[in-house]
């Protein structure tokens, strides 16, 4: 896989997508990042993982990462450990399918709801994030690049989604500026090495600071 730059710049964030795949949306945003030689990480949906396999395909031939974010967006706070375990379970089986093999590690739990009950007995590292575009929401890409622009620093998470067209725009503006303003833009497991963090299974991550 192609890395991000040849020498590190100053500073590093993570940019990661939830929802997806789009078969509409996400190949889009993956010509963006291999316009800049960016990476991402993407938590993917279980069930809509066959169909878009060969979305997934693309992300791992880029570099970027693939991450779980339930079967069926599910609020696992909410659920037996049980159910949770199948929830991470049946997605990383169709992601291995998908994919001819890859193993997905991290689980961002939709709506960043996490139990106690998760904390102590989960067996993956969770990552939340520390900037939220909004963009489900807004949908509105000046608004978005203005959120990050004015919140991002060294160490960041992003949060976005790539199943909206809006996002794509962001996505197009919003790289080559950071990488003008000093940040390489990586997946979470890169942003976390670089920083020095060795994720633990169990605990909660929502930036590399
Ligand atoms: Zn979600």
């Amino acid at each position: 896989s192609a890395e991000p730059t040849q020498t590190p710049r100053p500073k590093a964030v993570a940019i990661t997508f939830d929802d997806g795949p789009s078969t509409v949306n996400t190949p889009k945003i993956l010509a963006t990042l291999k316009k800049y030689n960016a990476h991402a990480t993407f938590f993917v949906v279980g069930e809509r993982v066959a169909s878009g396999a060969d979305v997934l395909k693309q992300e791992i031939e880029q570099g970027c990462e693939i991450a779980n974010h339930s079967w069926d967006h599910a609020n696992l706070s909410k659920l037996s450990m049980k159910k949770v375990n199948k929830q991470f379970n049946k997605t990383a089986k169709a992601v291995k399918e998908a994919t001819g093999g890859y193993e997905v590690d991290l689980l961002r739990p939709p709506y960043g709801a996490i139990s106690d009950k998760m904390r102590k007995k989960f067996e993956h590292p969770m990552v939340i994030w520390s900037i939220d575009t909004l963009d489900w929401k807004y949908l509105n890409a000046k608004k978005e690049i203005k959120l990050i622009k004015k919140e991002v620093s060294d160490g960041d998470i992003i949060l976005m989604h790539d199943i909206h067209a809006p996002t794509v725009k962001t996505v197009e503006k919003i790289i080559p500026w950071l990488i003008e303003n000093g940040y390489d833009v990586l997946t979470v497991s890169e942003l976390m090495e670089r920083k020095g963090i060795k994720m633990k299974d169990g605990k909660v991550y929502a930036s590399g600071k």
